[in-house]
Formats: structure tokens, sequence, C-alpha cells
């Protein structure tokens, strides 16, 4: 898949979508990028991209902290993507990757706001990032979360990734499947590219914007399902005793999807298997991704194949 590439204002082939070890993003992390999802529906042969323009406003915030200039707004952008999905159709889900990255030569260059950019936009196929059915196991970092004033976690930068990159290696080295970030402060704050929530007594918990959090797409979609689902979500200050206590724990994000994790720093969570409300709202995330929940088909873009 994606054998054509948008990059600089053109379709490409992917053999011409290359840049100059020189490139400025490569050296200093000095890009943004996103991360979208298309699910392939077997039913009418098309993929359904989901909720693509939010991501795309998302991407227009990151830019902005990074004084990258987009070419286009997110409507134009999802209407790129869609060409590009239709480009490289095939019957399979799909994850889409937008970057914009400072393209200048990096050395010397330090002030963001006189240098060049670029964009590029590509998919790959993706099927389920875990295992179905099967309980996480995640380690609590040792690495803290970016914070605000550092690099603000709210934008995707691509030099932040350095954090989470470093979190999730260690967990893998341990032998878990996941990290789970603190703030500087001593809170719960995400998983290395996944939000977090905490069901205790029939309630959900999360950590706010202020949590240093990246703001997720996916995390905004289970608040307004759960909202359907008459299951109350509130967000707070999440302390290691609320975590380990918790009935279930589940992780959201694009790629992760809804997953539950059964066990922290080798402790159960709840009874050790995956959470009645967990699976209830994973049931109804699936549902709506596959355009299956017409309250939400705005949120749906179909390219047919
Ligand atoms: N936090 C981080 C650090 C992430 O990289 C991601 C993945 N984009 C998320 C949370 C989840 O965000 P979303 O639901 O928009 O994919």
């Amino acid at each position: 898949m994606s054998k054509i590439i948008y990059f600089n204002g053109k379709f490409v082939d992917e053999k011409e979508a290359v840049v100059p070890v020189t490139t400025h993003a490569l050296h200093y992390g000095t890009g943004c990028y996103e991360g979208i999802r298309a699910y392939y529906d077997a039913g009418s042969n098309s993929l359904l991209g989901f909720r693509i323009e939010d991501h795309f406003k998302r991407f227009e915030n990151s830019c902005k902290v990074m004084h990258i200039k987009l070419p286009y707004s997110a409507k134009k952008l999802t209407e790129i993507t869609l060409e590009l999905l239709k480009k490289n159709f095939a019957e399979t889900d799909v994850y889409i990757r937008p970057l914009a990255f400072k393209s200048d030569p990096a050395i010397g260059n330090f002030d963001l706001s006189k240098l060049k950019d670029s964009l590029a936009i590509y998919c790959i196929p993706l099927g389920r990032h875990y295992e179905e059915g099967k309980g996480l196991s995640a380690k609590i970092s040792s690495w803290i979360r970016v914070s605000d004033n550092m690099i603000p976690p709210k934008a995707k930068i691509t030099g932040s990734y350095a954090n989470s990159c470093l979190a999730k290696t260690e967990a893998s080295l341990g032998g878990y499947d996941e990290a789970i970030f603190f703030t500087k402060d001593g809170f719960v704050s995400e998983g290395s590219t996944d939000n977090i929530f905490i069901v205790k007594k029939g309630k959900i918990y999360t950590p706010s914007a202020s949590n240093d959090i990246l703001v997720g797409v996916t995390r905004n979609t289970i608040v307004q399902l759960c909202g359907d689902l008459k299951i109350n979500v509130m967000e707070k200050n999440i302390s290691i005793r609320d975590l380990m206590e918790a009935d279930e724990v589940f992780f959201t994000g694009t790629g992760a999807e809804i997953a539950g994790v059964t066990k922290i720093d080798g402790k159960n969570i709840g009874n050790g298997s995956m959470g009645e409300i967990t699976e209830k709202i994973k049931k109804a995330y699936f549902e709506l991704v596959h355009g299956k929940n017409p309250k939400y088909s705005k949120w749906i873009s179909k390219v047919s194949g």
C-alpha cells in the first residue's frame, strides 16, 4: 500500500517522497504529525475514514505551536486525504499519517519562524495494535511526561515522541505491553501513545488537559459515547492510589483503539480480567467506527473502491 504519497503539493511515487539527511526535522524533531484510521467495510467495498477533519484541526493547532505554515485548511487536507485513499485503495484497514516538518538544513538554524515547511501524507495497512480480547500489562514509567512548558503535549510534535519511545522501550524491555506516564506533579497522565481512563464503582475518570496529555480524538469520542450509554465520565487528577485501586483501566487512541489494562506493575486491576464497562465501550466504539451508529455518521468519510 501507499505506493502513492502526497508530498509538497503533488501525488508522487513513494520513491520520490524523500528528504536530505541535512533536514532540520530529522535533527531536532521539528515536525508535527497525525494518526488517522480508515476502516475497510467489505459490505460496501469502501474505506470509512474516521473523524479525518477533526484530526486535521488538531494538526493545525500543533503546527501553530511549531511555526509551521500549512498550505491548506483542515477541510482541504481532508479532501486530499480522501483522494490519497482512493489512489491507494486496498481491502484492508488503513492508518493515515500526515506529517508537516521544517525542511531547511539543520545546522545553525534555531529560529523556527524563519524556516521552510514541508508536508507529506501517506497511508499504510494497519490491523489491531493489540491481540483481540487480551488484557494489557502496563508499567508505571520511570520517565515523566513532557510538560506544557517544556514541549506542549497538547500538540503532536515529533520531538516529544522521544519521551514516548523511552517509556515504551522501558516497558517492553521489562516484559510489559505499555507504559503509564505520570506528570511532574505526580498525577497519572497517559500511555506512551494513548489516553487513559479508570473505572471505579461504575463511574469513569480520566486525566484532564492540564495533566500534560494529548487531547485524543478517541478520548473525545469515548466521552460522547459514554453519554449515550449513560455512563458518567469525569476529568480529575488521578493519583497512583486511584489507579491501582481502580476496578477497570483502559487506554484509548487511534492506533490502540480501546485496550483494557488488566495488570499494572504486576498487580491485577479489578479481578485481573477484561472489565465489563471496558467491553461495553469497546463494542460501542467498534460499531461507531464501522459506520453502524447513525448518530455519528457525520464523523465517517466513505471512499469507495
Ligand atoms: N496520547 C498520545 C501521546 C498519543 O500519541 C495519542 C495518539 N495520537 C493519543 C494520546 C491518543 O490520541 P487519538 O485518540 O487522537 O489518537
